[in-house]
């Protein structure tokens, strides 16, 4: 995967006025009040999700579609779910380009997860969530990985989810994150344990 992440340039994702700090392992603006992850970030929670070829992964906060092109080369099927329309339509236009045909994109609400194309293997959400959205719980196949971020506004614990043979959910902590705010039903400030 480390071949994959040298080899894919974070410039293809930005804007040309933050083209020139692309190599930074920093957050970057894509618009809106919105960011581009630091890449290191990007590459661990690609790993922590464990993907294998024949997944299929859902998404949400497609952003800049950074992360997307992760999923789509180590799993089989992407669905990837941004509710902001001109962020998604950039970002499939870069990942047409690179010349994935297994990207799929829809332009919503994400905290429902996409019902048609459940259950996944694997889910993650690159917005921060106050709680774990029940909908994504639900559209999680048994066995299946979910990791998001959940917290507060400024400092979220990046999560694991397992859902069991046994239908039990398991929580592990992995480590502290700032994301941007998932908004919509089960938004940050939301929705809390
Ligand atoms: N992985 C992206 C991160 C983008 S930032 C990247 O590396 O570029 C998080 C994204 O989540 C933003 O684009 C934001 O618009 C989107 N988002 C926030 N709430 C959402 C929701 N409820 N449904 C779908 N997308 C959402």
């Amino acid at each position: 995967m480390t071949d994959f992440f040298y080899k894919l340039n974070r410039k293809d994702f930005l804007d040309d006025q933050y083209k020139d700090y692309s190599d930074f392992d920093n957050p970057l603006p894509i618009g809106y009040g919105q960011t581009i992850s630091q890449p290191s970030l990007v590459l661990q929670m690609t790993r922590e999700l464990e993907l294998g070829k024949n997944h299929r992964v859902l998404e949400i906060g497609t952003g800049s579609g950074y992360q997307t092109v992760f999923l789509a080369e180590f799993a089989e099927a992407v669905y990837t779910v941004e509710r902001i329309a001109e962020l998604s339509h950039k970002a499939k236009s870069r990942i047409d380009k690179l010349g994935y045909k297994n990207v799929h994109f829809k332009i919503g609400d994400g905290s429902h997860g996409w019902n048609e194309h459940a259950p996944f293997d694997r889910i993650i959400v690159t917005a921060a969530a106050g709680r774990v959205p029940d909908a994504l719980i639900d559209q999680l196949k048994t066995g299946g990985k979910m990791i998001l971020p959940v917290g507060e506004s400024n400092l979220q614990e990046l999560v694991r989810i397992t859902k069991t043979n046994d239908g039990k959910i398991e929580k592990e902590h992995l480590t502290l994150v700032r994301f941007v705010e998932l908004v919509g039903e089960y938004g940050w400030g939301k929705n809390k344990y």
